[in-house]
């Protein structure tokens, strides 16, 4: 099996494919209404949604239609049943596709989010790709994995610089999002209930059978050994990195 296939086996029955919460979720909006958002209704884009742990919050919480997108119908097909389990404000739409190109019309959106995933076309391109979506005034809350204090041990730095040579301080990410025509309304890093309870330990529960299903696949336990390697790695050293929120507006 590819790794991708993999990826998706190991990943289409989890509540969420990265770290964060619900409150998480709630404190980012309440950021954004804080600084101005509307009660709508809006319209709104959720870009690397996989199975929705953010899609559901945000279509209970907001009125007006989301758009939710992701390359992985797997992650697609578990959200349409979970939101029909749901009593939701939002019409959500889903859409397979490519987030560095979503189907979205130019300054459509009211409100742009994505958790876990801006990662994949990189902070600063996905910045540029996703800010010709937004109104102006609209608004943006990506997260993104971010350094906790300015020095750290050596090991943890020369882990993520190769596994994510973008990764940095909030110092650092918050002058990229001016640099690149947005205002930054807020930010807070994720605590480590959000990597630990919510993601890593559910993710670690589904090791047994994914071995199991993939019993003699050399891919499939390399896959795994790189998953206990990363979460050791995050245990150890919880206290100097994180996903940080960013909540930020779309300048003229
Ligand atoms: N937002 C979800 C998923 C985060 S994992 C959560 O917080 O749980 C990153 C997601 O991005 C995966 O679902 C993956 O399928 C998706 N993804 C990766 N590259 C993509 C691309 N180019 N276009 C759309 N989705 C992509």
């Amino acid at each position: 099996m590819d790794l991708l296939s993999l990826l998706t086996d190991l990943h289409a029955d989890g509540a969420r494919q990265g770290p964060g919460s619900p409150a998480a979720t709630l404190q980012a909006l309440a950021l954004a209404r804080a600084a101005g958002l509307s009660e709508g209704p809006l319209k709104m884009a959720d870009l690397g949604c996989g199975t929705g742990a953010s899609t559901t919050v945000l279509a209970t919480a907001l009125r007006g239609s989301l758009t939710a997108l992701d390359l992985i119908p797997a992650f697609l097909a578990r959200l349409e049943a979970n939101l029909a389990r749901l009593d939701t404000q939002a019409t959500v739409s889903l859409l397979e596709g490519d987030m560095n190109a979503p189907p979205i019309e130019a300054g459509a959106l009211d409100l742009l989010w994505s958790e876990g995933a801006i990662y994949n076309l990189g902070f600063r391109q996905g910045l540029q790709a996703w800010r010709p979506l937004l109104k102006l005034g609209g608004f943006l809350a990506v997260s993104e994995l971010t350094w906790l204090t300015a020095t750290r041990p050596s090991a943890l730095t020369a882990h993520w610089e190769a596994a994510y040579p973008e990764v940095g301080t909030a110092g650092a990410k918050l002058q990229v999002l001016e640099e690149e025509g947005f205002r930054p309304v807020g930010y807070f890093p994720l605590g480590p209930d959000s990597w630990l309870e919510n993601y890593y330990h559910p993710l670690e529960a589904r090791f047994p059978a994914f071995l199991t299903r993939h019993a003699g696949e050399a891919a499939a336990e390399a896959l795994i050994a790189e998953e206990r390697a990363e979460i050791a790695l995050y245990r150890t050293h919880q206290e100097f990195v994180s996903y940080g929120f960013y909540i930020a507006q779309r300048r003229a």
